[in-house]
């Protein structure tokens, strides 16, 4: 029997095997040893997949790659097919994920996965994993009536990208209601604006009076409180979400198809994914679409100046840090700030200020899976081995701050990975460049600028020169979303005009209806419970009043 046709079962990273389901994964989110699931078998690609996926549309794609991974037997074919249609429905491009070719010389092309309702590429797993979760709850409640009905609460916090993209994934979906705080008053206005705009009823913004690590602060309480769990079902929609990494798993195929069609490719070339990176969410889907048999050469991890990636590449050793204390001496703008307590950097690129990178620890499993295990021993030992080996370095991380691994483990990670750091002052660089010289009139956004400056790194790399070398840098954000940064790079060039890359929605923003609820700083986790409950119950109660 092929793998496919069997039903996919999920293990932790950390060495806890549950037999759980596809489902079970999704909606758990994290496993009880508090390691992240993983698919037992990396399903690899039927033999004639070259051919017959190669004019696929997006969603087509979606569907035979994602069939690898659910069985029907867990979501009968047409079901998956029309959650597939939904969750791309709402992008503005028919292609959902095109590419364009920043360089021709230098076979650098831009994968933009900027297109969906928020401008940046969480939609792509996020309009996704709603479809998912609404298609789970309703179909748990079918028949159920009152208090039976199972109902789903999703809390996060947010600086901005994942907040706006989880509510524009889950509004109106029935039987879920979503719960996102965000430090008030400290982000972006346009990422304000797009929560805040959302006044479906199962949405619910909260302002909260403090920093971004209090709002996460509250999460974790919620997360612990047995009171809370008793009454609701709480889920969340990080980037740890198993469903958030193989929903990416779909442009990598998409855009390599894509570049092949074109006259520059020619037979023999090699290709480079170039993904800016801070959990390790969009490059390890990356790395699952290589693990399945996409000819990739390798996968170009760029960091910004939070770079614990970039230093594990260098050194062999994956550990925090806090040392920007003397750089903030230099006094270059958006250098050296301590942005949180806990020692991550604020720079151009907010959406990768990570100090660790919560989605590494699956590579690590799979390295130490390949590096360690010997073929003699059988499956479920050397399942668990792995898992074991990923336990201690994780409790290295905690106790101590940090962990080395062996030459072994760092030759197999190189095989697979190149890294870069790019610091904001080289951002800002490439953005200007970009516009003036590479492509003329082309708008980067900070975190895809540092794509791109890696892409041009790694193409005088020489295994990857062109004319044979060609790389796909991941656009992850629209321009307009970050305006300091291309105000900055921007500003002194003729031909730029802000108003030119605003798009209209934005424009229009300011003057839709907002709903957001504040929560003072005396609140604290027990006064955002009181909130929760109050408003998932209201919820529940007009639901149930609505359908008699
Ligand atoms: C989330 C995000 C990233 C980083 O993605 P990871 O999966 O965390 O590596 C990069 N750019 C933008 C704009 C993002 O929102």
């Amino acid at each position: 029997m092929p793998s496919h046709t069997a039903s996919q079962r999920y293990l932790s990273t950390r060495g806890g095997s549950y037999d759980l389901s596809f489902e079970d994964v999704v909606l758990k989110g994290l496993a009880s040893d508090g390691g992240l699931f993983i698919p037992e078998d990396v399903p690899t690609l039927p033999s004639d997949w070259a051919s017959s996926w190669q004019d696929l549309s997006f969603e087509d794609l979606a569907f035979e790659l994602f069939s690898l991974y659910i069985s029907p037997s867990e979501i009968p074919s047409e079901d998956l097919k029309d959650i597939i249609r939904r969750s791309y429905s709402t992008f503005r491009t028919k292609d959902v994920t095109p590419i364009v070719t920043l360089d021709e010389k230098r076979n650098i092309h831009l994968l933009e996965l900027f297109h969906g309702p928020t401008y940046a590429f969480k939609d792509v797993a996020l309009q996704f994993l709603g479809n998912l979760f609404e298609y789970f709850l309703v179909r748990r409640n079918q028949g159920k009536e009152g208090p039976d009905r199972e109902h789903l609460t999703v809390i996060g916090a947010t600086s901005g990208d994942t907040g706006s993209a989880a509510i524009y994934g889950l509004r109106g979906k029935k039987d879920v209601s979503v719960f996102i705080m965000h430090p008030k008053g400290k982000i972006s206005p346009i990422q304000e604006a797009q929560m805040t705009s959302v006044t479906d009823a199962n949405v619910h913004n909260l302002a909260v009076e403090g920093t971004f690590d209090d709002c996460q602060d509250i999460v974790k309480a919620l997360f612990a409180d047995p009171e809370i769990n008793k009454d609701l079902k709480l889920a969340a929609v990080n980037s740890i979400n198993w469903a958030r990494i193989l929903a990416q798993i779909t442009y990598y195929f998409h855009s390599y198809f894509a570049l092949i069609r074109r006259h520059s490719f020619l037979p023999g070339s090699t290709i480079r994914f170039v993904v800016p990176t801070g959990n390790f969410g969009d490059i390890l889907a990356g790395y699952f679409a290589k693990r399945m048999g996409l000819p990739v050469q390798k996968l170009v991890i760029a960091t910004n100046e939070n770079d614990i990636l970039h230093r594990f590449w260098e050194t062999g050793r994956y550990e925090k840090h806090q040392v920007y204390g003397q750089e903030a001496k230099g006094g270059e703008p958006g250098d050296g700030v301590l942005a949180h307590e806990s020692g991550v950097k604020e720079t151009l690129s907010p959406a990768m200020d990570i100090l660790v990178s919560s989605n590494f620890e699956r590579l690590l499993w799979f390295l130490a899976y390949d590096v360690y295990s010997t073929n003699s021993d059988a499956l479920s030992l050397r399942l668990a081995q792995a898992g074991d080996h990923v336990k201690r370095w994780l409790d290295a991380l905690k106790a101590q701050g940090g962990f080395s691994v062996d030459e072994k483990i760092m030759e197999a990670a190189r095989r697979d990975f190149k890294s870069y750091r790019v610091s904001d002052k080289e951002t800002l660089a490439t953005i200007t460049e970009v516009f003036s010289k590479i492509s003329p009139g082309y708008v980067l956004d900070p975190h895809s600028a540092i794509g791109v400056r890696a892409a041009l790194w790694s193409a005088e790399d020489k295994e990857a020169k062109p004319p044979m070398g060609h790389h796909i840098a991941l656009s992850t954000a629209h321009p307009a979303k970050f305006i300091n940064a291309v105000q900055d790079a921007l500003a002194n060039e003729k031909e730029y005009s802000w108003d030119k890359v605003e798009p209209q929605a934005f424009k229009e923003l300011a003057d839709l209806p907002k709903r957001v609820m504040y929560v003072e700083k005396g609140a604290g986790w027990e006064g955002v419970r009181k909130i929760v409950l109050k408003e998932v119950q209201e919820e529940i109660a007009a639901v149930a009043k609505a359908k008699n």
